[in-house]
């Protein structure tokens, strides 16, 4: 936990959209940069010249200087009437806009689950279908990915997803950490290092799961060319403040993110005093709710509604899901200002 919670700042009596991060301190420390080529499929990417940045960064500040389209279009019948009126009501007032898709809405296992015959597994709602958990952040012409899950490929094909420019991720268990070998063809197509941004802990596990990125690579081979970041605080990118939201995952933290008004918290069964602090005023919240019954290492549908109720924010969408819940079903049983998320859901929140 002392990573997470390390660099996380004092409660602030304002805590709602930029007023947050106005008065939070600035960049991470920067752990390690770590370049490599990307083998015999095109000329070395710009960023093994310069390590410490990436992808036409001046001056020691993350920012682009191309103008990246943000178009990121579901083909998914999971988009629906319902999540584009919610994402209108939001999104009124012309000015930046962060929007988050849900890429990913299902448990470790995914839904349908394999060799699993149950209503929810059968379903013809394609709601009921859930990739593995991950969200994206688009703003101002740039990608921002929550975790590389095992479907991070179909996920991004189905999102049209045309360039990545970072990745957090929120802790470092397989369902959240294996696709990272996907980011390759970001890698080439942009001719530069991924920045990811972590925690002490998932960066050494990143390090010694994904060993071959990081070691000499064998010529002719293509691995993914990331920077490691490590996240002791609040930090920029791109001119997005992130706040890092430290929860218990079980017996192990994750990190939640809160960006303005929209928190993005998955995988845990507890929030720390101070971290409810850091998700007071949210327009949209994206939690954790498992299933039904209790769960020793996840919020399940009752604790993530008492979190809900506590917090207050203007929508609560429950992911993370795993078969025990079917999508109408739950949706019925659950209050207007609660609702299971799914694959293809956006949101968007004003910055
Ligand atoms: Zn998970
Ligand atoms: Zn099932
Ligand atoms: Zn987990």
């Amino acid at each position: 936990m002392k990573d997470a919670v390390e660099g996380v700042p004092a409660p602030s009596a304002k805590l709602a959209g930029s007023l947050l991060f106005a008065q939070l301190p600035t960049s991470p420390r920067v752990s390690r940069s770590d370049s490599r080529p990307e083998g015999q499929t095109g000329p070395p990417p710009t960023a093994r010249a310069t390590p410490a940045l990436f992808c036409n960064s001046q001056n020691g500040s993350v920012a682009y200087s191309g103008q990246r389209a943000s178009v990121i279009e579901f083909s998914s019948p999971g988009k629906s009437a319902a999540a584009r009126d919610q994402t209108s009501a939001v999104h009124s007032s012309g000015g930046d806009v962060l929007r988050v898709s849900v890429l990913g809405s299902g448990t470790s296992m995914g839904v349908p689950t394999p060799g699993c015959h149950c209503a929810v597994c059968k379903s013809s709602d394609p709601r009921d279908n859930r990739t593995r958990p991950s969200i994206l952040l688009s703003y101002s012409g740039h990608n921002v990915l929550v975790d590389t899950t095992p479907d991070f490929r179909f996920q991004a094909l189905r999102a049209n997803l045309e360039h990545l420019d970072a990745v957090l991720f929120t802790h470092s268990h397989a369902d959240h950490i294996m696709g990272l070998d996907d980011i390759r063809p970001y890698n080439l197509k942009q001719r530069c290092a991924i920045p990811i941004f972590a925690s002490g802990d998932t960066l050494a596990v990143l390090r010694r799961t994904f060993a071959y990125v990081f070691e000499e690579a064998p010529p002719g081979s293509t691995v993914p060319l990331v920077e490691l970041r490590e996240i002791t605080g609040p930090f920029d990118i791109f001119g997005l403040r992130i706040q890092p939201v430290p929860a218990l995952h079980g017996p192990s933290p994750v990190l939640g993110f809160r960006a303005g008004a929209f928190a993005y918290l998955t995988d845990f069964s507890s929030v720390p005093p101070e971290s409810k602090l850091l998700l007071a005023g949210l327009d949209h919240f994206v939690l954790d709710a498992l299933r039904y019954t209790p769960h020793p290492m996840h919020s399940n549908v009752e604790q993530s509604m008492a979190l809900v109720d506590e917090l207050r924010p203007r929508q609560a969408w429950f992911t993370h899901i795993c078969h025990d819940l079917g999508h109408q079903a739950a949706n019925d049983r659950l209050p207007e200002n609660v609702r299971l998320a799914y694959d293809g859901l956006t949101l968007e929140v004003d910055l």
